[in-house]
């Protein structure tokens, strides 16, 4: 998968990007990431990239031509199967879109910065928005950093036990089960017993019937579908 991130803030990128998970599917190549400066795309001498709102309203907006241009750029050099814009109202991100996105082969991310973008760019250029939630955010970088780790982590390879990402809280339904690790007795609090039994089958059922209690309790709109 190749993911071409376009950004004002690409420093925001540096520390997530090395790390394990990134890393290991970039050193098996099976992701590279490339980041874009929207500040490289402006004619404007001083790098300009953001302008008054029409109509008078507060606060500035993204400039048209630096994205345009470089989402161009882009587009000469290979197509892609999407181009995302990481947006406060676009679909709601969960496991089912994480898998669906993590699919492609070559995905555009538009991060947004102050008020957002033109609305012209998004008719024209996006094919799929996204939203990480219903609260608003200074930029899209934090939103394409959690769409990239997500869609990673499920890149079959990425993570050494396949099975393991599979497990996880939504990829069926359900929040993931209980999980233990060492001490077995932590100030009382033991291990349940089923999990050091050994018994294979046993265990299988334990967690299957905590995952479906948890998720009565926790999330019984996950139910429902
Ligand atoms: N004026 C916009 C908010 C702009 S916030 C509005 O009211 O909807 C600036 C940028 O941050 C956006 O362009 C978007 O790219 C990003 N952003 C903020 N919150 C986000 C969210 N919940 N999901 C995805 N992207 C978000």
């Amino acid at each position: 998968m190749r993911i071409d991130i376009i950004t004002c803030c690409p420093q925001l990128f540096e520390s997530p990007l090395k790390h394990f998970t990134f890393q290991r599917a970039i050193a098996q190549q099976l992701l590279s990431i490339h980041l874009h400066n929207l500040r490289a795309y402006t004619s404007c001498k001083h790098g300009k990239i953001d302008d008054q709102l029409y109509g008078g309203a507060a606060g500035m907006l993204l400039m048209i031509e630096p994205v345009a241009n470089c989402i161009r750029a882009l587009q000469k050099e290979r197509q892609y199967d999407e181009v995302i814009y990481m947006a406060p109202d676009g679909e709601p991100l969960d496991q089912n879109l994480v898998n669906k996105c993590s699919l492609k082969q070559h995905l555009m991310l538009l991060c947004g910065h102050y008020k957002g973008i033109d609305e012209r760019i998004r008719e024209h250029f996006i094919t799929l928005e996204i939203s990480i939630g219903d609260y608003v955010l200074s930029g899209g970088e934090l939103p394409a950093l959690i769409l990239a780790d997500a869609m990673v982590r499920v890149i079959p390879g990425v993570i050494s036990d396949a099975s393991s990402a599979l497990t996880d809280s939504f990829q069926d339904g359900c929040v993931a089960p209980p999980a233990y690790t060492r001490p077995y007795n932590f100030e009382g609090k033991k291990v349940p017993d089923v999990l050091c039994s050994g018994n294979h089958k046993a265990i299988q059922e334990w967690m299957q019937q905590e995952k479906i209690d948890r998720t009565k309790k926790r999330r019984p709109d996950l139910l429902k579908h």
